[in-house]
């Protein structure tokens, strides 16, 4: 696919990150560049409408905020801030996260949205007249929420969804940035589960092949834009 090479050539890759022995595969680029963006959600979107036409409801996946292509007004932008403590909207004169959480000027061009997630699912489902389903880090959701604990390649999490996001039966497909040995992706899906709805199937910009991550995912199809050893 031509757009292909747009994504791949914007993913850059760093040796022992975050801890000795990790080969960690940075997807910033991808988000920085507007049309390297669109391209990873076009052929990512592409991909679920021939696999699934109409059939999906939601797509689900860990929150994210999409990062604005250029300076621009975003009205309402202090209400971004909210997201967790290294994400918010990056103003004109603030650099790096220092600046990230203060008050918003009073003329709010946005320069860019900074988010810890960057997985970009609103512009998936966005793409394909779908809504969202969050799937948060622990004690980020109100309300009742059902939860699930992993094993991450490096250290452990817990993901968490909120109890009346879903009705049984409703038809989810499951987005992350990238597929590493599964944990998340099967914690995810394992929260789904608890809510009886269907995973129609799994999709990741990037997929760590050695890690065999796929075979995490059992009976759920998997279907990632780049792979790496
Ligand atoms: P897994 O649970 O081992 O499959 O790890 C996948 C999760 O960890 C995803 O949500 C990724 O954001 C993150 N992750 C793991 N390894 C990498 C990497 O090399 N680059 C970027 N993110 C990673």
């Amino acid at each position: 696919d031509s757009e292909l090479p747009l994504v791949a050539r914007r993913i850059r890759s760093f040796p022992d990150f975050p801890v000795p022995g990790v080969l960690f595969r940075d997807i910033s680029p991808v988000l920085k560049d507007p049309d390297s963006f669109r391209a990873s959600i076009s052929l990512l979107a592409n991909h679920l409408k021939k696999a699934h036409g109409g059939r999906i409801d939601y797509i689900a996946g860990k929150w994210s905020v999409r990062v604005p292509p250029g300076p621009r007004t975003l009205p309402g932008a202090a209400r971004v801030c909210h997201e967790g403590a290294v994400s918010g909207v990056l103003y004109p004169g603030q650099d790096g996260f220092g600046g990230l959480l203060g008050d918003p000027p009073d003329a709010p061009t946005v320069l860019g949205v900074v988010t810890v997630d960057p997985l970009p699912h609103p512009d998936f489902a966005a793409e394909l007249g779908l809504g969202c389903i969050l799937i948060r880090k622990r004690g980020k959701l109100p309300g009742p929420t059902v939860c699930a604990s992993y094993a991450l390649e490096y250290g452990k999490a817990e993901l968490e969804i909120q109890r009346d996001a879903l009705e049984p039966g409703q038809k989810v497909v499951v987005v992350d940035d990238l597929l590493a040995t599964g944990g998340t992706m099967r914690a995810a899906c394992e929260l789904l589960g608890q809510l009886q709805a269907h995973v129609l199937e799994c999709v990741s910009l990037v997929e760590l092949t050695s890690l065999k991550g796929r075979e995490k995912l059992g009976a759920v199809p998997f279907f990632s834009l780049l792979q790496y050893e």
